[in-house]
């Protein structure tokens, strides 16, 4: 499985030939008919001399394209991708910028993990990208090292709500509709880019020193403020656990609809209506996706092989947050999820999953319980010590498995090679620790 390519998971997905600094999405939407008019204007840097510029679009058609600025770029579409010939090659180190036209009906992107991207609700829209859904809405180079700035602008029928990534900047409404603005200047992955329109209540609240909003139809108020308010102690206690958060804001999108999972976004999470039962019913889950902006979101993946290092942390903290608010220990929960995963069978390789396996509920369960053998290993003192560290020293950045080890190992005074050999690269579950 192990080839040493980060794209060995999602081979047709983005290149390593140009770093996109900025995408500008202007998008023209109608809910009722799903129809979009987009223009997305794209800042990249030639790591390579570029002969051609391949970028992921899917569904979605190319009218337009110009290249720093020339008349008329050429292009061809193929389901998958639009592949642009400047008029003269980039040469490797020169920052250019491409402005793409393009429109149609969006709608999800099938995979092997289910459909992905922009989806049509029963009275709006999502957009759940995880891990090869955006170019079903924009063009985009489609790997997860690859993060950019943002700035979007949606416009819309005037009764719906838009969220976005980034901070809103503007909201206006001329002739019925309106037009919401978003600028994100944190290095964002293509996946966490996302656009939300519904017909939502803004209920916007600060807590330890974090502005955060929630956003769900009115319907729905009792449950989603009941379910959601604990979001403002998770801030509190994540941030002593993992460091201060990442973000300015962090937005809490409840959709009328309900949905199988929820998923994460850049400083957002979504949630169906059937995550906010009025019973804290997934409170675990509200824990999950918040802790995702530390990792996944702020510490991110160079490659999807290393999906543990979101998946593990973010179950972990779904453990701790259980610990801290009065609930089961973490280490009561990595007792029981370590005694069902012996009874799982199968193999797995933590740190090598393959694209099948890399949502598999085994990379959540034995990432956590490793990170909960690690903590026993060093005390809690160092061990937290460690995760803050982490989270410092790689914000805004990617990150490999071996950094993760590598930074373990200055904070542990035993070796841990033979530790992370069996966690991560034998089948083998190993025990716990004591
Ligand atoms: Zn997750």
């Amino acid at each position: 499985m192990t080839d040493g390519s980060p794209h060995v998971y999602l081979p047709r997905s983005g290149t390593d030939d140009f770093s996109v600094l900025r995408y500008d999405l202007d998008l023209d939407y109608r809910v009722a008919t799903n129809r979009l008019d987009a223009t997305a204007t794209i800042r990249a840097r030639a790591e390579v001399p570029l002969a051609a510029i391949v970028l992921d679009l899917v569904h979605l058609k190319a009218k337009k394209v110009r290249v720093d600025g020339q008349k008329r770029a050429r292009f061809t579409q193929s389901p998958t991708h639009l592949r642009i010939t400047p008029a003269a090659p980039i040469p490797a180190g020169t920052e250019f910028v491409v402005e793409i036209a393009y429109d149609g009906s969006p709608v999800p992107r099938r995979s092997r993990w289910g459909t992905l991207g922009w989806e049509e609700l029963t009275d709006g829209v999502i957009v759940a990208s995880q891990p090869s859904g955006a170019p079903s809405w924009f063009p985009c180079n489609d790997r997860p090292s690859d993060r950019a700035a943002y700035g979007i602008r949606v416009t819309t029928e005037q009764a719906y709500a838009v969220l976005a990534t980034g901070e809103p900047t503007g909201h206006s409404v001329s002739g019925g509709r309106g037009t919401w603005t978003f600028e994100r200047e944190e290095p964002t992955a293509t996946y966490l880019a996302a656009v939300q329109i519904g017909r939502y209540t803004l209920e916007p609240r600060r807590s330890a020193g974090v502005e955060w909003v929630v956003a769900y139809p009115s319907a729905l108020a009792q449950r989603v403020l009941h379910d959601f308010e604990p979001v403002g102690r998770m801030l509190e206690s994540f941030q002593d656990l993992f460091g201060p958060y990442p973000f300015p804001s962090y937005t809490v999108v409840v959709t009328e609809d309900p949905l199988e999972i929820p998923l994460e976004a850049q400083a957002m999470a979504t949630f169906g209506s059937s995550h906010a039962d009025g019973r804290s019913g997934s409170e675990r889950l509200v824990a999950h996706e918040l802790a995702h902006q530390w990792f996944g979101n702020s510490v991110g993946l160079a490659s999807w092989r290393d999906i543990w290092l979101n998946e593990g942390f973010a179950c972990y903290a779904e453990w701790l947050w259980s610990e801290v608010s009065g609930g089961m220990s973490a280490a009561a929960h990595a007792r029981i999820h370590h005694a069902a995963l012996r009874l799982k069978p199968g193999a797995l390789v933590l740190g090598d999953p393959g694209p099948d396996s890399m949502f598999d509920d085994r990379v959540y369960k034995r990432g956590a319980c490793l990170l909960h053998a690690l903590r026993m290993r060093l005390g809690d003192e160092t061990f937290f010590d460690l995760l803050r560290t982490w989270t410092r020293e790689n914000r805004f950045r990617t990150v490999t498995s071996a950094d993760f080890e590598a930074l373990a190992e200055r904070f542990s005074e035993e070796p841990l090679a033979a530790f992370f050999d069996a966690w991560l690269r034998r089948p083998q579950l190993p025990a716990l620790g004591h």
